[in-house]
């Protein structure tokens, strides 16, 4: 078998050697350089149209890339509740980050993947129980 494929030149067909895919070569027309495509790819065979529509690689992916942010915002809303536990001795970080947690979480909340969104909620609620508690215990402290 051989590959067929169009010069990017002058696009006349070419056709070479099946093991010859891949390497350069010099088209005896116009001496344009460039790489054979490897055998059954087609390539350059099938002309190029505009875009299927049908073609599922086509369609838009509004819904799958709103269902990804959702999932980062759990996950977001899961790591600021644990930062805020962690960190619920110094009061001025782990106020807002268990605010921003326990915001997204509940934004994350409304998507399809819940158990993330879940968890940071109740973490970030954690946190902020904490660190009021903490709040408490240095104001009676002093
Ligand atoms: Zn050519």
């Amino acid at each position: 078998m051989a590959i067929e494929f169009r010069c990017t030149g002058c696009e006349v067909l070419l056709r070479v050697g099946d093991h010859t895919g891949g390497l350069p070569a010099k088209c005896p027309e116009c001496g344009t350089l460039q790489t054979i495509p490897q055998y059954g790819s087609e390539l350059d065979i099938a002309p190029k149209g505009p875009p299927d529509p049908s073609d599922p690689d086509f369609q838009p992916r509004k819904k799958s890339n709103s269902k990804n942010n959702d999932d980062t915002a759990g996950v977001m809303s899961l790591l600021l509740g644990l930062t805020a536990l962690m960190t619920s001795c110094c009061l001025p970080l782990a106020f807002p980050v268990s605010l921003i947690g326990l915001v997204l979480g509940i934004r994350a909340f409304k998507s399809e993947n819940r158990v993330p969104a879940i968890i940071g909620i109740v973490l970030s609620f954690l946190g902020l129980l904490v660190t009021l508690g903490m709040t408490v215990l240095m104001l009676f402290s002093f």
